[in-house]
C-alpha cells in the first residue's frame, strides 16, 4: 500500500511503500517508517508516524549523515 506524505521543507509529494508487516512495529497505535528524500539536491532522511487507518500524523525531516560502526 501508498501512503502519501508532502517533504516540509520543499512541498515535493513523497509515496511511501508501506508493507503489511511495517504496521506491527506501532507503537500506542503509531508507527514510524523512514525514507531517504533528495530534498533541493541534498540527502535528507524523512521520519513519518503513521496511524493504523494510513494517515500520516507528523513528519520530521532530517539530515542524511554518514556514520561507521566500531
Ligand atoms: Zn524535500
Amino acid at each position: 500500500m501508498q501512503v502519501r506524505t508532502v517533504c516540509n521543507r520543499c512541498g515535493k509529494n513523497i509515496y511511501l511503500n508501506i508493507e503489511p508487516e511495517h504496521l506491527n512495529e506501532e507503537k500506542g497505535g503509531i508507527f514510524r517508517a523512514a525514507t531517504q528524500h533528495t530534498c533541493n539536491g541534498t540527502p535528507r532522511i524523512l521520519l513519518l508516524f503513521i496511524d493504523q487507518n494510513l494517515s500520516v500524523r507528523g513528519v520530521e525531516n532530517a539530515p542524511l549523515v554518514t556514520s561507521e560502526e566500531k
